[in-house]
This record gives structure tokens, sequence and C-alpha cells, in this order.
């Protein structure tokens, strides 16, 4: 990681908050919106593996959560899979950025695979928290929606210590062997608020709960969140790119709508418009997840104008500059290709 994003406190007005004729369309387009630093490791990586490997380079899962990046890999070569059980002995295998459980690295390593580990950097620090708070005997409360890989991965990490909490609602449910020694960790990519409200509930009946040392959430996750509450406010209608097996995707609309968005849907790309939707809309709200390609959210911005919503006002309350290092073992080989290439530019998709 190579800076810390620091939020405005308070945002300097935009063009969004000036008075408009009643009859004026415009887009407010959020930034910071699509790929994160995780997600732009993960696509790089399995470049990566592919050029220097070549094809077929096989993946553990999709990669990151959007049919259009997956798809697009698979045209390169890259075959994805659900089990390392699935990918032939000798070959290699990558991990996606969601992370995965232990288990799954030895399943590895008894096939003989050779691993490339997309992990993000964010995602492995919360497996490092699970595994120092389970060697202190901690009951750690993982807040998370069931099922999702990254919940799978983590568990993993210390399945007799780690209980799944998905949502305030769940809290009742919550069973602990001793409630003085309590701690919450969180998926990455969850709704800020709704999980300060699974923390405070939490907190009802485990008053001696500890807070991890840094929050879950990630940067991009809470960036975008932030970014499109203030797109939201002013906009009949939010679109958020983003695939429906997306987390922070899906969140980015329920984040919109809270914020007090007329209407909000989730769209992987502009085809996916029900121009119904724009019935007496002024003002349309556009953002993505982090797992989503720029060229995804260009198809929608076209879509609009050609129906009459071509002035585009950009809401950015903050700039965003992460940028994450390569999984350790294509940075073996990049060091030899920079070197090679000395003197050459720099990769412009680092974000
Ligand atoms: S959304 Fe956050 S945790 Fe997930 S890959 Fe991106 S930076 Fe990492």
């Amino acid at each position: 990681m190579t800076a810390t994003p620091s939020p405005s406190p308070d945002p300097a007005p935009t063009s969004a908050d000036a008075p408009q004729p009643a009859d004026r369309k415009r887009v407010l387009l959020a930034a910071p919106r699509g790929y994160c630093a995780g997600v732009d490791r993960a696509v790089i990586a399995v470049e990566k593996a592919l050029e220097q490997y070549g094809a077929p380079v096989y993946v553990r899962k999709e990669i990151v959560h959007n049919k259009f990046v997956v798809r697009t890999l698979e045209k390169k070569g890259a075959i994805f899979v659900e089990e390392t059980e699935d990918v032939p002995e000798g070959s290699i295998v990558i991990f996606s950025a969601h992370g995965v459980a232990p288990v799954v690295h030895e399943e590895a390593a008894t096939r003989k695979l050779a691993t490339i580990d997309a992990t993000c950097p964010l995602v492995t620090k919360v497996h490092k928290e699970a595994v120092r708070f389970a060697k202190d005997d901690y009951d750690i409360l993982l807040i998370g929606h069931e099922g999702h890989e990254e919940v799978i991965g983590t568990s993993g990490e210390a399945p007799e210590h780690i209980t799944l909490v998905d949502g305030p609602e769940d809290v009742k449910n919550v069973e602990v062997r001793d409630p003085s020694k309590v701690v919450w960790l969180s998926q990455t990519t969850l709704s800020v608020d709704e999980t300060m409200e699974t923390v405070d509930a939490l907190k009802d009946r485990f008053p001696q709960l500890i807070s991890p040392p840094s929050d879950d959430i990630c940067y991009a996750t809470q960036n975008r969140q932030i970014a499109v509450k203030q797109v939201a406010a002013d906009s009949d209608l939010v679109l958020v790119v983003g695939s429906r097996n997306s987390s922070n995707s899906v969140r980015l609309v329920e984040v919109a709508i809270g914020a007090g968005a007329r209407d909000g849907h989730l769209v992987d790309n502009a085809g996916e418009i029900d121009e119904a939707w724009l019935d007496g809309v002024r003002t349309v709200g556009v953002s993505s997840g982090a797992s989503v390609p720029d060229v995804l959210v260009e198809g929608v911005l076209d879509w609009l104008a050609e129906r009459g919503y071509g002035d585009v006002e950009i809401v950015q309350p903050m700039e965003e500059s992460i940028t994450f290092s390569l999984p350790k073992e294509l940075r073996r080989d990049l060091r030899a290709e920079a070197a090679a290439l000395a003197g050459g530019g720099t990769d412009a998709r680092s974000s």
C-alpha cells in the first residue's frame, strides 16, 4: 500500500449543489468508482501469468465478481474453476482477490499445483487478525454475508473460534463461550452504516466486545459509499454498474437509496437498463462497484446521452491513490522484465 486516503471532512460545494433549471437533464458521476487497488492487482496478476507462462492458467473462482472481467480473461486463456480438484495436476492456479482458507493451499500442494495468490492485501489483513485473536483464544464474531467467498476464506483461518453474524437481526442468535473475551471482525465490502448497527447491537449484548485495531471495511468500499451518498442526495435515479454477486456493488445501491435517491438499480451493463426507469427523472446518479472496469460505465453514459442525459458532472468528495504490489510469485519475473525494459514506461493500468 502506498498511501492512505483521507476523505475531506467538508467536501467543497460542487455544481451539483447549484440550483438547476426545472427541465435540465443531467448525470452526476460518482468518483471514486470502479476498480480498486485489490481488483486491479488481481486482474493484472492473471494477465501477467498468461503472458509469462502461457495459456492455460487456471483461476479458482471468479478472480473478481464481475462477468465482463471474467469473460475477457477467459478469451485470453484463463480457465475458471470452482475448486482446486478441478485443476489438472502440475498446473498453475491463481487464487482470487477474495482470499482462500488455509485448507485450499493444502489441497493445492497435494495436487502439486503452482499457486499465485491474488488475495487482496486488505483481506489478508483480516485473515491475520483472525489468526491472532484465535491464538489468544478469543471468540471472533465475523460480520459478513453467509456464503460469500471472503467470509468462507476468513472463517477457514480459525473455524472453531469464528461465528458469522449476518447483519443486526442475527445478533440475537450469537452465543459465545466467555462474554469478556469477544472481538468483532468484518468482511471488507459491507455497508459501513449497517456494520456499525450490527456492532452496536453486539455491544448491547456483549459490553466487553473488543473492536479490531483498524477498520476491516476497506478504503475502496468506504470511499465509493461516501461518493454515491453525495450523488444520491441530488438524484432521482441512481444506476450502479456491477454484477449481482458483487457485495460492494449491491451495497452501493442500498446506500444510494438510503441517502435519498428516489430509485436505484444495479446493472451489469447499459443493456440491462429499463427505459421506464427514466420516467420523470431529471438527475441520474451513476457509480460502479470496485470490480467494474470503466468501459462499462462509459457504455451507460453513452446510453444516457442518447436519451438526453449528455450533461455529466463529476462529484468527487475525495481522491484515491492506493496501489498494491503484484503477488510475489509474479514479482520475481516482473523484476527481470523491468530490468530488460529499463527506460520503458510505467504500467498504465495502475490505479
Ligand atoms: S474492495 Fe477492498 S478488499 Fe476488496 S479487493 Fe478491493 S481493495 Fe481489496
